[in-house]
């Protein structure tokens, strides 16, 4: 094997991993507007190439009902899948170094977060979301790199519902509420009862998920809602084990659907869907809080509030790398609700997450 060019690319990774530290990444992305779906015109508009966009209030025609905000990038509704893969991929790759990477995607439900994390149709592979990008990924550079390093890839897949968390991959399909192990943490196994599966393949993957989407819905009183209402966390688990000098390297990566952001009406919801509300809101704001505190730098980072944040401890703060898909509905009817999106992922950005190398 050419080790010399196995040297490049680690060098040229790790140059574009430099580039990737400081601040929480937020990327908006605007998804299309649906002929056919609520509402009418399109008053998200990305201005430019920068990471500006405009949001206009229809009940407020010209100059003044126009706002702006700036992120790390926005992506137009004409981005393609491969287009967003490819500004990600660098934060990706960066745990086969042994780094903690965190993604998440925020909105209202219809906004485009499964469209982004797992993507609308799995036999067309130019529409796949991040998750099976990253583990082809994942799968290709570990394999340049076998000369020198040999990686273990393996999978869980978990989801927060009504602050409970079960296992998404479980054979059996019982689905027992699992605990959180604060000892376990530090290696990324949070939920270390949560069932861990090697994958070698992107057909390994892809059964995999299929055993987690069947899961999802057989606990579901309907499916559409329940996945609305729950977050789902697919965590990468990476360790490496160097050749030569015998030492030992773990990443691990964890792609986030979190569940819709929508705020609902008190007045108009009891019982069972009250709950779901109240629990979502209070982890959606206790993930806002924990990454406003690291901000901050305090000396309290108010992780305990939130099982979402209790699972993802490890990887928001110290050296891990946190990216944000804030996603929205482009038409009018989502006005209030975008605006809504915009100002909490205004709260998370321009956030210093630590930035040191991992010396792992
Ligand atoms: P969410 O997960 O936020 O509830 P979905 O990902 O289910 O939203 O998206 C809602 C609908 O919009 C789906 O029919 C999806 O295929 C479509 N959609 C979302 N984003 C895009 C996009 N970028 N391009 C084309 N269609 C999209």
């Amino acid at each position: 094997q050419n080790y010399h060019a196995v040297l490049m690319e680690n060098r040229r990774l790790f140059n574009e991993v430099q580039d990737l530290k400081g601040n929480i990444r937020v990327f908006c992305r605007i998804r299309p507007f649906i002929p056919g779906q609520a509402g009418r015109e399109t008053i998200v508009e990305h201005i430019g190439d920068d990471g500006e966009l405009t949001v206009a209030n229809p009940s407020k025609p010209g100059k003044e009902g126009h706002r702006m905000f700036k992120f790390t990038k926005v992506f137009g509704p004409d981005a393609s899948q491969v287009d967003v893969y490819s500004d990600i991929q660098a934060f990706i790759r960066s745990v086969l170094d042994g780094y903690n990477v965190c993604i998440f995607a925020y909105g209202q439900t219809g906004s485009g977060k499964t469209y982004t994390m797992t993507g609308p149709n799995l036999a067309t592979e130019a529409t796949w979301g991040v998750n099976y990008r990253a583990l082809n990924d994942l799968f290709q550079i570990s394999e340049t790199r076998s000369s020198t390093l040999k990686y273990e890839i393996l999978v869980q897949m978990v989801e927060i519902y009504n602050e409970q968390i079960r296992d998404l991959l479980s054979s059996g399909g019982t689905q027992k509420k699992l605990g959180i192990s604060t000892a376990s943490q530090s290696s990324g196994l949070a939920v270390p009862d949560a069932s861990m599966h090697p994958v070698r393949s992107t057909s390994d993957v892809m059964d995999l998920m299929d055993i987690g989407f069947k899961n999802r819905a057989v606990s579901a009183t309907s499916m559409n809602e329940r996945s609305s209402r729950s977050h789902s966390i697919l965590t990468i688990h990476v360790r490496g084990n160097d050749l030569k000098t015998g030492s030992a390297l773990h990443g691990n990566l964890h792609l986030v659907d979190l569940a819709g952001s929508e705020r609902v009406d008190r007045s108009e919801v009891v019982g069972d869907r009250l709950r779901e509300a109240q629990h979502i809101n209070k982890s959606l704001s206790a993930l806002g809080d924990v990454i406003f505190a690291l901000a901050q730098k305090g000396a309290h980072i108010p992780y305990r509030n939130s099982k979402l944040t209790q699972v993802l401890q490890s990887s928001l703060g110290g050296q891990a790398k946190t990216l944000m898909f804030v996603q929205l509905n482009p038409d009018n009817v989502s006005y209030s609700e975008s605006l809504s999106t915009l100002k909490f992922a205004e709260r998370v950005s321009g956030v210093e997450l630590g930035a040191a190398r991992s010396s792992k």
